[in-house]
């Protein structure tokens, strides 16, 4: 696994503070809030927090 699941559980959006969950590529991160909905990647099996580097997908 690209991010290990202690580190996900620590990992908040940064946006909302809402937790965010792997996606099945395990590429990027997603807030798991659906009015938030901002995709965070994962770039070297390092995750982005950033919100200007998320995308937003409903
Ligand atoms: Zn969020």
């Amino acid at each position: 696994m690209a991010v290990s699941p202690e580190l996900l559980e620590i990992l908040r959006c940064p946006k909302c503070r809402s937790k965010v969950e792997i996606d099945a590529e395990e590429t990027r991160l997603k807030c798991v809030n659906p009015e938030c909905s901002l995709v965070y990647p994962i770039r070297d099996d390092i995750p982005v927090m950033l919100i200007d580097e998320a995308t937003v997908e409903k």
